[in-house]
Formats: structure tokens, C-alpha cells, sequence
């Protein structure tokens, strides 16, 4: 299958906005390829060339792509940055610069969907001396054989930012179409295996009684159900019925897997942290039984029995070397709270059977090993769930969790399953896509962040730009981020590849033309440099909204 086809099929997908349109596009196309062809374009075309519960990335930065393109055109790294900077984007200064390329290959073969893939997926497992030699070299391979609009979508795919408008919900719906299969049995299939390639594959060759039997596999993350921001307890709680109420943690979510002997930790965005701590793996193996299991965790960092701030939790997880030091310095607790896998899928159980099952299950003896403080809450106990909050802030925690008990997990929703009630001012996680240096004497520092929400089509659409709640050394690290992404720069203004997460509190959302998403936020003061989270954990533009209508 050759790889043009693949890109006559990515610019009609981006010469039209409309989802229904694409849909059609892609299950039109879908239903031409064949089994070996279906499992990669199912993740080309979500932008990339591993599963969304991989960690694995092409992880190639735009200066080393921009070198590529130069050699395959025959021009100077100077002129293809220009032509990003004229253009906006690395695809469109592609068709610029190929359209007065030098060179020619002769007898050179058209490129295949197979190996672009293979070769794509390779760039991600290239490490150490002359790496990035091995790297230009695998690149300008494909990019020298490459057609203009081949050349302008290889750029996007490597660099991470395909802009074709498609997301999640536009793949599903185009698979349910393409071989008339459910929407739903479609939609559960992706959320169970988070694995674009094998629901394709297996919407081809078995149909909906295929994708029906796939389920979750300990050893495979599943993305984490997530929390909506809770109305008034007294408000919420009639509306609910039983509600199991929970000390709210603020240190990071794991998901910690049992598959035969082999535990595996991993983050909400389904990063494998599991070498960075070793004592929380001993903890699993000995305080849970040896079967297969999925469970759902905090882990906070303490000293002298109090929780430390979230950084010091961060810096344990992102340690690579000398962990057995860490683990001596920072201490960890973690707090179970729930079970999505145990011997067999629990997630259509209750959250009150999934939480008696992990009751039952996980030895609480060690300090270290913790449920999460939990009440069962109805109208008839308002008080207690008061109280449960005040000692919860009272113990330095952030709040309260407010969980409908008989409702199923759901991976990868936010919904009214899973609430959370702070003490704290309202943040929104937002992505850094540009930025101002400042003047004067802060003329080599970005001063300002310029920050975007993510659309139902997964692209970014800027609210604000934040300049507070940043002290001098953040300032200097931030600007070092935005330099290693830094797409182009105009004056003062820089605009960089969206990969910085920011927390952002503010006092309230206005409406304004200024920005894309129509709105803006008043007073937006950083709060922390999300580490932990990435480009698909950005709050979205509806949340913005919703949080306007309710304001
Ligand atoms: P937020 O990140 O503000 O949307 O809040 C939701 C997060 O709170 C979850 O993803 C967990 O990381 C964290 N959390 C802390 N304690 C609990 C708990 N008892 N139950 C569920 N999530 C919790």
C-alpha cells in the first residue's frame, strides 16, 4: 500500500472541517487496506506509530527534522528555518522547498505505508553515540524519496503534530462505519485496549463479535476515569444516593499491574515509572495477592508522617539514578482506591463491590500500605462527609473525592461518576504554545506564557497568556524548555511546539475575541509546571465552558 495514498487521504481530511465529512473520509479509505496496512494507519492516522498506552515516541525535535529537510532539498539549515518561520509549520515549508528542489533521486521506489511505519518506529529505539547521525539518516532516507505532500505530512507525523483535525472520537466512529459495526462496541473496544492498531485490525478481520471480546490486559495501562470539579456536598449528595466520600491526596496516580510474577507502575499518562520505585513494587508483591490485578492508587511523599508538596512526589517518579538514595530521602505512602482487575475485568462492577474486593484483598499492616480514608455517604450523613473534608484539610490533604458507588469504572472519561471537592481556587491544566521575551534586563527570559485548551479535535486553542507565579529559576528552566521547542521566533514573540503543561489558577472566565477558544481567564497565576501530565491530559475548551456557565 503506498504511503501517497495514505496523504491524498490526510489533505482531504485537513481541506475540510467537518466531522461527519471525515468520517466518511477515513472509513471510505479503511475499507480499502488490508490486514497487515489497517493496524498502522489506525495509529498514522491519530499522528503517530505507537498505541496511546505506549510510552514510546518518535521523540525527534524540529531543529534535527529541519536539518533532514535541508539535506534532502539541497539547501542550508538557515533557509529551511526561514521557511517555518514564513510559512508557520515544517509540512508547509516543505511543499515550499520541494517545489524548488535540487536534487532528484532517480529509480527511486514510492514510499510504502510499511515502511514508513517501520522506519518511523525505529527513530524511537536509537540511542546513545552518533545517534543522531542514525537518526538524519533514517529521515532523509524517506525524505528523499518523498513527494512534496509525502515530505509535508512525514515532517508532521515526525515532529508529532499532523494537524489533519482527526481525533479519537472521528477514528472510532470511521471504524464503526467502515465495516457496520456499533459505535459502542467500537468505542469500548478503544477504551479497554487504548490501541488504535488492534481495534482496526480486529474490526477487519472479526468484526464486532472480535472487537466484543477484547477486554483489559493486566501489563497494558488503561487510561485513569477522571474527576469533574463537585457542586456543594449538600447539593450533591441527594442527587447521588450512596456516595463513597474519600480523602483526596495530593501527590500522583498510579496504576500498578500485576501480570504473572511482573509488577509494572505506571502514571496517569500511562508512562512505566516502575524502575524509579523499587519499594512501592515490594509493597505490592508483598502486601496483595500473587494473582493478576489492576490497581488504583495516590502515592504522596511524606517527612515526619506529614505529606510533602507534590514537587517532592514528582522528583521521586522522574528519578532515573540513584534511587535507592531517593528512597531514603523521600519517603512514600500510598493510598489504595481502586480495582479494575482482579483474577478478571472488575470494571462493570460497582465501585462498592471493587472497593469491598480491594478491602479484602490488600494486607493495610505496613505503614507505607493504605486505603484511602472512605465513608459511605447519603442524605442522611451530611455532616460526617463535612467532617470528613475538614480532617482531610486539616491533615494537609487537598479534599475530598466524591464517588457514585454504584457506578462502573470508565476508563479515560471525566464525568459526574468521580467528583472532587477542594478548598482550593479552580485550576485548568494548559499547554505553552508560545510565549514574549521580556525587556530590559529580562530580555533573555520568556516572561510570559502564551496558553491554549484542547478542542473536541485534540488541537489547541489559546485563553490567555500567563506571566505570574513564577519565580526567577522557573523562569530560567521554562525559557530553556520553550528554546528546545521553539518552532520560530518574530521580535519578541516566540512560538513553540505544545508540549509544556502549566496548572493555571484564576479568579474568572470572560468571554474574549482575542483569543481562539472566544474566551479568556482574569488573573491566571501559574501554580506548577505539570510534569506528570502531557499534551493529552490538557483540559479541554468544553471544561472552560462548562466552568463559565456554572461561574
Ligand atoms: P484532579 O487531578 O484535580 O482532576 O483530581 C483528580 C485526581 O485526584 C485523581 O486523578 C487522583 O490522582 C487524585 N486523587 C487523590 N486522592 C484520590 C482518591 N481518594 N480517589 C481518587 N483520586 C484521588
Amino acid at each position: 500500500m503506498k504511503y501517497q495514498e495514505l496523504v491524498d487521504v490526510y489533505s482531504a481530511l485537513e481541506a475540510t472541517t467537518k466531522r461527519l465529512e471525515k468520517t466518511d473520509i477515513i472509513a471510505d479509505y479503511l475499507k480499502k487496506l488490508d490486514a497487515e496496512t489497517i493496524g498502522k494507519v489506525g495509529l498514522l492516522l491519530r499522528g503517530g506509530v505507537f498505541p496511546a498506552w505506549s510510552s514510546e515516541e518518535i521523540g525527534i525535535g524540529a531543529k534535527l527534522v529541519e536539518r533532514a529537510v535541508a539535506e534532502a532539498v539541497g539547501t542550508t539549515q538557515a533557509n529551511v528555518e526561514d521557511a517555518v518561520r514564513d510559512e508557520g509549520d515544517i509540512g508547509l515549508a516543505c511543499i515550499k522547498l520541494y517545489a524548488k528542489k535540487s536534487q532528484t533521486t532517480f529509480f527511486s521506489q514510492p514510499l510504502t505505508i510499511n515502511f514508513v511505519f517501520n522506519s518511523l518506529q525505529k527513530l524511537s529505539k536509537i540511542s546513545g553515540s552518533r545517534s543522531t547521525n542514525r537518526k538524519i539518516s533514517i529521515i532523509l532516507e524517506l525524505l528523499s524519496q518523498a513527494s512534496a505532500t509525502e515530505a509535508k505530512y512525514l515532517t508532521r507525523t515526525i515532529t508529532e503534530e499532523l494537524r489533519i483535525g482527526v481525533g479519537d472520537g472521528i477514528v472510532r466512529d470511521a471504524i464503526a462505519q467502515a465495516f457496520d459495526i456499533d459505535n459502542k462496541v467500537v468505542e469500548r473496544a478503544q477504551m479497554l485496549t487504548n490501541d488504535f492498531s488492534v481495534v482496526a485490525t480486529t474490526a477487519l478481520l472479526e468484526g464486532a463479535s472480535g472487537l466484543a471480546r477484547l477486554n483489559l490486559t493486566p501489563g497494558t495501562p488503561v487510561k485513569p476515569m477522571l474527576a469533574q470539579l463537585s457542586p456543594p456536598i449538600a447539593e450533591i449528595i441527594p442527587e447521588i444516593g450512596t456516595a463513597i466520600c474519600e480523602t483526596k491526596y495530593d501527590g500522583i496516580r498510579l496504576q500498578v499491574h500485576r501480570n504473572g510474577s511482573e509488577i509494572k507502575i505506571f502514571t496517569r499518562r500511562l508512562e512505566n515509572i516502575t524502575n524509579a520505585l523499587p519499594e512501592i513494587v515490594e509493597l505490592f508483591d508483598e502486601n496483595l495477592p500473587h494473582e493478576d490485578y489492576i490497581v488504583e492508587g495516590e502515592v504522596i511523599a511524606t517527612r515526619d508522617g506529614k505529606p510533602l508538596p507534590f514537587q517532592n512526589i514528582l522528583h521521586r517518579v522522574r528519578r532515573k539514578y540513584n534511587v535507592e538514595e531517593a528512597m531514603e530521602n523521600v519517603p512514600l505512602k500510598l493510598y489504595l482506591f481502586d480495582l479494575l482487575y482482579y483474577k478478571e475485568p472488575m470494571i462493570d462492577e460497582p465501585l462498592m463491590i471493587r472497593r469491598k474486593t480491594l478491602e479484602e484483598i490488600v494486607d493495610t499492616s505496613d505503614d507505607a500500605m493504605n486505603l484511602s480514608t472512605m465513608i459511605v455517604g447519603t442524605p442522611d450523613n451530611i455532616d460526617e462527609i463535612e467532617e470528613l473534608f475538614n480532617s482531610s484539610i486539616a491533615a494537609h490533604h487537598e479534599g475530598i473525592m466524591i464517588k457514585n458507588a454504584s457506578e462502573p469504572y470508565i476508563p479515560g472519561i471525566r464525568g459526574k461518576k468521580m467528583l472532587k471537592y477542594k478548598a482550593e481556587p479552580e485550576t485548568l491544566d494548559m499547554i505553552v504554545v508560545g510565549g514574549t521575551y521580556g525587556i530590559g534586563k529580562r530580555g533573555d527570559f520568556v516572561g510570559s506564557y502564551l496558553v491554549a485548551l484542547r478542542d473536541d479535535n485534540d488541537e489547541f486553542k489559546t485563553v490567555a497568556y500567563a506571566a505570574t507565579g513564577l519565580d526567577d529559576a522557573t523562569l530560567e528552566y521554562l525559557t530553556g524548555k520553550m528554546k528546545e521547542l521553539e518552532i520560530s521566533t518574530k521580535g519578541r514573540e516566540i512560538v513553540v511546539e505544545p508540549k509544556i503543561v502549566l496548572e493555571i489558577a484564576f479568579s474568572e472566565i470572560v468571554e474574549s475575541p482575542e483569543y481562539e477558544t472566544g474566551y479568556s481567564i482574569r488573573f491566571p497565576v501559574v501554580k506548577n509546571i505539570r510534569k506528570d501530565k502531557g499534551p493529552g491530559d490538557v483540559d479541554t475548551v468544553e471544561r472552560l465552558l462548562s466552568m463559565y456557565d456554572a461561574q
